[in-house]
């Protein structure tokens, strides 16, 4: 498999740390309001990129923060007249929910920047043991020189940086030595919340919460780190220099950047307020449609936000979610069995299996989703071509197989809704975990029975109580 890696500027072979297993963290929002479609792009193209990991047999280990100490929470907590936390907290939630809608998997870890200024407050302690970082008036500094390959990810002239940040400079900011040096703590203003540190009641500035957070859930070297690619610089450069000072070794060996979101060819953005949330699409549009549009381009492309976009994707699943149903329909109680199948339909069966190899290819070639998605299209053809309405349930359970599978990689629900028997079995689920909950184990032992007699198996997991026939 081949990824652009940021750093090099190629497309490499990818060859984790540790063979079979996958370490990555991926920049996650500023939770000061809901989240827009522009956040929402990087959220679904790498969760997106994770589950084909797993589909490729790697072990993941996902890590995505949540950024709930800044400016602009601050701001937003004095404005309404609550506290920063509250305000974090709130949002937090939302984007859960919002995520949640766009089918994006939890990370294996969401961490706080807040529940984690122990860890902050020893690598930057560390920094200035080793000559890394300074202290001026409670403020504690990078020293940008003290790291040699400073500027290796931007692939920026630092020469010009450094005059054209001399140019501009901020009041407050004279203190640094030189003009790239960037905070890694700074003391409270009144009514900002802060913690103790050696250097002053305060909070530790964005860059570093990342680099403790990425060494504390994934360990010093990682695999892939990705973000939105405004993240480039500085906050990536200043992530690697802090990390690689600190910890002796090289940060991550990938770095992975989406291109932006624009509207009406312009960079859609917060400051800009020319953004939509992820909840106004929810109004007008089932989230799946905003998943297939965010993956019909290639995630280094630019992607412009428009109407008929989303309506041609909104027509694009309605196809493929017609193809699923169908092939269901004729599947009606059959199970996917190739080794049941005769002559033209076994070679039908091989033949859609090799949509998935297909697939692969294109998922191989740095994650292109634009391509893997024209070979759901392709299968979808097929499946109507090939999978005639009399065709024996096993072939078009095998397709729809196929297809979920596919579907699954890209985050997408091609069969929906519920049916009654589903809906039944849950709430007979539900029954017997509140009999539980109250000691009434007669009555959950009875439902479990009744399911089992029924075909029913029920598994207890991390997620809760899960089903499936047997
Ligand atoms: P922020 O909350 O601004 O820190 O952004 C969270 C993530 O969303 C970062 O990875 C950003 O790069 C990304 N992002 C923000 N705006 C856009 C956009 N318009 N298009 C794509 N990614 C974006
Ligand atoms: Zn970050």
């Amino acid at each position: 498999m081949k990824i652009f890696n940021s750093l090099t500027m190629t497309k490499q072979d990818f060859v984790p740390i540790e063979p079979g297993k996958v370490s990555m963290y991926v920049c996650g929002p500023t939770v000061y309001n809901l989240i827009h479609i522009g956040n929402a792009r990087p959220m679904i193209v790498f969760d997106t990129f994770r589950r084909y990991l797993e589909h490729r047999g790697w072990e993941v280990n996902y890590v995505s923060n949540f950024t709930d100490v800044d400016d602009k929470i601050i701001k937003a907590a004095n404005e309404e007249g609550v506290s920063a936390e509250e305000i974090a907290s709130r949002y937090i939630e939302e984007c859960r929910k919002d995520m949640a809608a766009m089918n994006i998997r939890p990370a294996t870890t969401h961490p706080q920047a807040t529940l984690e200024i122990d860890g902050m407050i020893d690598m930057i302690g560390k920094l200035i043991e080793e000559g890394h970082a300074y202290e001026k008036n409670g403020t504690v500094y990078f020293s940008t020189r003290s790291y040699r390959d400073y500027g290796e990810l931007s692939h920026k002239n630092l020469d010009d940086l450094r005059s054209g940040f001399r140019d501009l400079k901020v009041s407050g900011e004279e203190e640094k030595e030189d003009p790239l040096d960037f905070v890694l703590w700074k003391p409270k203003k009144e009514g900002e919340p802060s913690w103790k540190s050696p250097w002053s009641d305060g909070r530790p500035g964005w860059h570093i919460e990342c680099s403790v957070m990425a060494k504390r859930y994934l360990g010093d070297t990682i695999d892939i780190h990705a973000g939105g690619e405004d993240l480039i610089f500085p906050h990536h450069e200043n992530e690697i220099a802090q990390s690689t000072c600190a910890n002796g070794v090289p940060f991550a060996h990938y770095w992975m950047h989406n291109a932006f979101l624009n509207i009406n060819n312009k960079k859609m953005s917060k400051s800009l307020g020319n953004f939509f949330t992820v909840r106004d699409i929810s109004k007008k549009y089932d989230l799946q449609v905003l998943r297939l549009f965010m993956l019909s381009a290639h995630y280094r492309s630019p992607l412009n936000f428009s109407e008929d976009l989303m309506e041609a994707a909104k027509a694009s699943l309605e196809r493929i979610r017609t193809a699923a149903e169908r092939l269901r329909d004729i599947a009606g109680d059959a199970k996917a069995d190739v080794t049941v199948l005769n002559g033209d339909d076994r070679k039908t069966a091989e033949e859609a299996a090799e949509f998935v190899r297909k697939f692969d290819e294109k998922m191989d070639d740095d994650a292109n989703t634009a391509d893997a998605l024209s070979v759901v299209f392709d299968l979808v053809k097929f499946a109507n071509v090939n999978v005639a309405d009399g065709a024996p349930g096993e072939l078009a359970a095998e397709v729809l197989r196929i297809l979920l599978e596919l579907g699954d990689v890209l985050g997408l629900i091609l069969l929906q809704g519920k049916t009654d028997l589903d809906a039944e079995i849950e709430a007979l689920i539900a029954e017997r975990q509140a009999a539980r909950k109250n000691r009434d184990f007669a009555t959950a032992d009875r439902i479990r029975d009744e399911l089992k007699e029924r075909g029913i198996e029920l598994l207890d997991t991390r997620e809760g109580v899960k089903w499936k026939k047997i």
